[in-house]
């Protein structure tokens, strides 16, 4: 009998124990998914590494994306990886923060310098956000750059939401084939992978929104995902009730034609405006990254008409008072145009509602109404509907209100209404955990908070010189295997014989100089500016004292066939002899691939045609890794640059015929490269290091880190834009 009872006995405690630890398990997996579902994860790299420690390989195979790895994951696995790799206290710890930091905004920013903003948030409009890679609806620059400010606005708890799109397949997957041109690929998104849920109204209902047009309705739903203290809106139309056509309609990001692209917009602008009011969300201020999202205002006229029983001039005078709007394309060209027929198409309904006449509508998009074969300009548009306006550089500034001064023929250009703010990344998404080390070493206590102000960055000149190079350095070999690894793998995909992968595993050298561009091959750009002169190119990259090595990436819009020619260019010099050992293209740049490649360049190379590029956001991402730009003074190095944080290629000068300026920028980069890039990152003192080189990576963090920080792009954007936008609906509203 005492047998028997000890024999029930073992077994209740052990099935108790079982409970116990089926109770921890689950409970500590549920946290990690909380930690998955908000997308503070992704500017907190302790949170990777305890994501990547889950199954490391698993992990780079998933493309970062924790929920992918946790539906592998039952609690009981997860529970017994966490003992093996003792993760319990961390995955507490960091749950506890991201508690701790979507409760406490009351020592923000935010809370002392948009206290108006509370009640009436920014409602932020962008047609893609770029916030980690495994959330793949952003295309390059404008993506990350919405992305970035969305963070920045967490941090700061700046109050703001942000609508956007859901693209289910997103923008295309880069592979180049044998001969080196670029192939397309389109990869469906499992939706249970991603960070979303259904956005609901106060009853808890997921919430739907109808747009009428001449020619049918458009339905959309809307998800809703976390970027910190931030919700973040996106609009899908993969619903039932469209058209087969319309449901994918938002399947890919700049697809499609001329039409899709207007049905795009409307979903966004209308449908934007539509789906923040069923939500119950007042907005003190629209603010319209880029054209895209112009025709929202339409809407937000059209609610105050039927709310406050205004007529149209005064609800557009009303509207347009809290309305911001940022212009990115230094080009006429660069704009969205649609024909006015399809403009109708589109708004009639709308215009019915508005009661105001189709020349009227068609009107707010042309310099001119009564040219009536002017196109819709998405921008003239934006400009009209928006009280404020800015472009995003210094220099874009200049040229914006060049451009655009025949819309306001009674002013002198200085007078024109467009401002800037200059465009700049969010730090602790871009800055290396192992630069982050180093800088909380050295910085003052919780300077993360003040790093878009300058006091704490000048303390980058106490840090070390020896253990600034060391940093970096490890960052450079970390980029150079990751370039390894994707250069081999890229080979045996394209079934390349054993020798070509072998060989791909070991190039590339961590002593030479390493040079690394990474953007759009947009052929403004100019990647191959660099191979003008093949002969003088050869001569620099293979000196036998002082050689350069030099990282590409980049992807072509598919229909542009001259960008293809320069991927393909550059991809071929593998097969040139003079140039195989020297030059490395990484297929399908994206954030992953740029954040590698930031981190670990000595020297980014920025060579577009003055002054095509409006901003450009990729150096300032260098310069907090201690990186050093090259670039044409253009966009934002046009104000960064002081003679010692970085290189400049030519003058700043523009010249008339494009012949003449690529010779004579080539001929300058050429030049800085021979005069000054190289001697200087080969000048070693007896410790072997590059002393001048060390303190210009000093002078560019301690000058351009903060200003170039998407911190202080959205303080400038609250001080000057959000706050005198939204005081002027606080009149309104007391005079009404
Ligand atoms: C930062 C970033 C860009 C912007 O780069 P610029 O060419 O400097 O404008 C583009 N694509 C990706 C993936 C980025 O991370």
């Amino acid at each position: 009998m005492a047998k028997d009872q000890e024999i029930r006995l073992n077994r209740f405690s052990q099935k108790n124990g079982e409970i116990a630890s089926e109770l921890t398990a689950q409970a500590l997996y549920d946290k990690c998914l909380a930690l998955s579902s908000n997308l503070w994860w992704t500017w907190h790299p302790e949170v990777h590494s305890l994501f990547r420690d889950l199954d490391p390989i698993r992990w780079r195979q998933l493309d970062h994306n924790p929920i992918a790895l946790l539906s592998e994951f039952t609690p009981e696995r997860l529970a017994g990886r966490a003992a093996e790799m003792v993760l319990h206290s961390r995955i507490n710890y960091h749950y506890r923060r991201l508690k701790e930091y979507l409760s406490d905004t009351r020592k923000t920013w935010g809370t002392t310098n948009a206290g108006i903003l509370g009640a009436l948030p920014v409602a932020y409009f962008s047609a893609e956000f770029g916030i980690h890679e495994s959330i793949p609806i952003y295309s390059g620059g404008l993506g990350v750059l919405s992305g970035d400010h969305v963070k920045a606005a967490s941090g700061l708890a700046v109050p703001l939401v942000g609508v956007g799109l859901f693209y289910s397949q997103g923008y295309f997957k880069q592979h180049l084939n044998t001969d080196g041109y670029q192939e397309e690929e389109y990869l469906d998104t499992k939706v249970e992978n991603l960070p979303m849920e259904p956005a609901v109204d106060a009853d808890g209902k997921p919430i739907m929104v109808s747009i009428d047009t001449r020619t049918g309705s458009l339905h959309a739903k809307v998800w809703l995902m976390h970027v910190g203290r931030v919700k973040l809106y996106l609009l899908d139309c993969d619903v039932e009730g469209n058209q087969p056509d319309d449901r994918r309609l938002t399947s890919r990001l700049y697809g499609g034609d001329e039409r899709t692209r207007i049905r795009q917009e409307l979903v966004l602008g209308i449908g934007g405006v539509k789906a923040i009011r069923a939500l119950g969300i007042t907005p003190g201020v629209y603010h319209l990254n880029e054209g895209h999202s112009a025709f929202g205002p339409l809407e937000v006229i059209r609610e105050r008409m039927h709310d406050d029983d205004l007529p149209f001039d005064e609800a557009l005078r009303q509207v347009t008072r809290r309305t911001v709007f940022t212009t990115h394309t230094p080009v006429s060209a660069g704009h969205d145009f649609f024909d006015a027929g399809l403009v109708e198409e589109h708004l009639g309904p709308l215009r019915d509602q508005l009661g105001i006449p189709y020349e009227q509508l068609v009107g707010l998009g042309r310099v001119d109404p009564q040219k009536e074969h002017e196109k819709f300009c998405m921008t003239v548009l934006g400009l009209k509907l928006s009280r404020r306006a800015n472009a995003v550089s210094q220099l874009h500034g200049h040229i914006s209100r060049r451009m655009w001064a025949h819309l306001w023929p009674w002013r002198v250009e200085e007078e024109i209404p467009i401002g800037h703010i200059t465009n700049g990344v969010h730090v602790p998404s871009w800055l290396a955990w192992q630069m982050r080390q180093l800088y909380d070493r050295h910085f003052p206590d919780r300077w993360i908070t003040g790093m878009g102000e300058p006091a704490a960055w000048r303390n980058i000149h106490n840090v070390d010189p020896g253990e600034l190079w060391e940093a970096h350095n490890a960052l450079k070999n970390l980029l150079l295997s990751f370039v390894r690894r994707r250069v081999s793998r890229q080979c045996r995909r394209r079934g390349e014989g054993d020798e070509v992968v072998e060989a791909a595993r070991a190039m590339l050298n961590p002593s030479i100089l390493t040079i690394g561009f990474g953007r759009r091959f947009a052929t403004y750009k100019r990647a191959t500016l660099l191979f003008t002169n093949p002969d003088r190119m050869d001569a620099i990259l293979n000196n036998g004292e002082r050689p350069v090595q030099l990282i590409f990436a980049g992807k072509a819009h598919p229909r542009d066939e001259e960008g293809k020619q320069f991927i393909r260019a550059i991809a071929n010099c593998r097969r040139d002899p003079r140039f195989k050992d020297r030059v490395a293209f990484i297929e399908d740049y994206d954030i992953n691939v740029c954040r590698h490649m930031i981190q670990g360049v000595d020297v980014w190379l920025n060579n577009p045609r003055r002054p095509l590029e409006a901003s450009g956001t990729s150096g300032q991402k260098v310069v907090l890794n201690g990186g050093l730009n090259l670039s044409i003074l253009d966009g934002w190095w046009a104000e960064a640059y002081d003679g010692s944080n970085g290189f400049a290629i030519g003058k700043g000068r523009s010249h008339r015929s494009v012949e003449q300026t690529d010779a004579r920028d080539a001929e300058s980069l050429y030049a800085a490269l021979e005069n000054e890039v190289i001697p200087t990152f080969y000048d070693r003192d007896v410790d072997g290091l590059p002393r001048g080189w060390i303190q210009m990576m000093m002078n560019s963090i301690g000058t351009l880190a903060w200003r170039f920080s998407a911190h202080r792009m959205v303080m400038d954007y609250t001080r000057t834009m959000y706050v005198p936008a939204a005081g002027g609906l606080s009149c309104d509203m007391t005079r009404g």
